[in-house]
């Protein structure tokens, strides 16, 4: 495809959808796609959502952008939404995860600088953990296929391993700003922190001083069963980035933040042309709208739990496909035997769309409204997969290793 005017970054599936509809995608010739990938946890209310719809409609009619220069209401409103719901005093609005992580780690760095400790600006990150790809979050996530050839890594992060809690206290040094870190790893490979490992770590930030970031980029807005996955642990963070899901589709990010953490942003220190616009604050209450609904959140924990046992029953009945079954809410993954990214062909064959993360996992991202049924349509397509994967296997063994 040496063709193509485009970068050749993405190794793209040949797929051209035409529209969605729910937890469905259709292609330009009418095929219709179960869609457990949901633009990778974006379309976190589906495709078409009538209320979306309007919502950006309506808005696209009114006025579109302004810039930071002057009020925008909506934005007012949305922050003070995400206020009310969370941990957080105060909030900046991005478009994008690693632009909401640039604005997280500038807040730490910013909060240790007047406070007092203009030393203190290294951030401990983990191992598998993915942040985005500017230059500072690909040195946060510090993957070396993420960072090799773009020069010098951006200073200050430390990496330590995935749930090493003495890695962690040895890492903390007079310079340590902030610990930063995913309550659920998503690309890298569906791997829940557990709760007592969280509560560690905010004890540890207190006790030192630093601040406790969080990246819910992925995991956030009900994805997880609760509207933040920090709940579950029963701690709250000092900072954090969002994005993804509560755009539902349209590129919005969010950087929270308490007010003693967020003291050091003050006028003219950070900056954004796009971050807030009025087109992405209307998408962003809309959502909000839906989500912090009655009963709504309950609705993913119920269907994740449905969603886990269909998974569990494929689990038990294919262990030469399948290794387990983790992840919380629908932040689900599937260990793979086989290599995932020929597990995924082999669901995508079946007309069900999936998404592959590290550790040889497949990650099942359905839209937070998919139904019981789909969830039960889904399973029955991974049951499909893995038969003909069995019997492709068990025909020629050498082709399918
Ligand atoms: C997707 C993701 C990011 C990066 O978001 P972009 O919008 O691609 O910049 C950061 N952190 C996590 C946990 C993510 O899943």
């Amino acid at each position: 495809m040496s063709g193509s005017a485009l970068y050749e970054t993405f190794a793209r599936v040949p797929l051209v959808f035409d529209r969605g509809e729910g937890s469905w995608l259709v292609t330009q010739s009418g095929e219709r796609y179960l869609d457990f990938a949901a633009g990778i946890a974006v379309n976190s209310l589906g495709h078409g959502h009538p209320h979306l719809v309007a919502a950006l409609t309506e808005q696209a009619a009114k006025l579109w952008h302004i810039s930071n220069l002057y009020e925008i209401p909506d934005q007012s409103r949305l922050g003070e939404r995400l206020v009310e719901n969370t941990f957080a005093d105060k909030v900046f609005f991005t478009n994008s995860g690693a632009e909401a992580l640039e604005c997280a780690i500038k807040t730490a760095r910013r909060y240790q600088y007047v406070n007092g400790a203009p030393e203190r600006f290294r951030i401990i990150t983990f191992e598998g953990a993915f942040h985005g790809r500017t230059l500072a979050t690909i040195a946060a996530g510090g993957q070396p296929k993420y960072l090799e050839g773009f020069g010098p890594k951006v200073e200050g992060f430390d990496q330590v391993p995935f749930g090493d809690m003495d890695a962690v206290e040895k890492a903390i040094g007079a310079e340590t700003a902030a610990i930063l870190i995913e309550p659920v790893q998503g690309e890298g490979g569906v791997r829940p922190v557990p709760a007592p490992f969280m509560q560690k770590l905010r004890a540890l930030c207190d006790k030192h001083g630093l601040m406790l970031i969080l990246d819910e980029v992925q995991s956030g807005i009900g994805r997880t069963g609760k509207l933040f996955a920090y709940e579950w642990a029963g701690i709250e963070p000092d900072i954090m980035a969002i994005a993804k899901g509560i755009g539902g589709g349209f590129p919005v990010g969010a950087c929270l933040a308490t007010n003693k953490a967020a003291m050091g942003m003050t006028p003219g220190v950070h900056g954004t042309t796009f971050g807030g616009n009025p087109l992405a604050m209307a998408v962003g209450n809309a959502v909000l709208d839906v989500v912090l609904d009655d009963g709504f959140i309950q609705s993913v924990n119920d269907k994740a739990l449905a969603a886990k046992q269909g998974l569990a029953s494929v689990v038990d009945e294919f262990p030469d496909i399948f290794e387990e079954v983790r992840g919380a809410g629908l932040l689900l993954g599937l260990k793979c035997k086989l290599a995932n990214t020929m597990v995924n062909g082999a669901l995508r064959d079946e007309n069900l769309l999936a998404v592959p993360a590290g550790e040889n996992v497949i990650r099942l991202l359905p839209p937070l409204t998919v139904s019981e049924e789909e969830i039960r349509d889904a399973v029955g397509r991974i049951h499909t997969a893995a038969a003909k994967l069995r019997a492709a296997h068990q025909e020629s063994p050498k082709a399918a290793s």
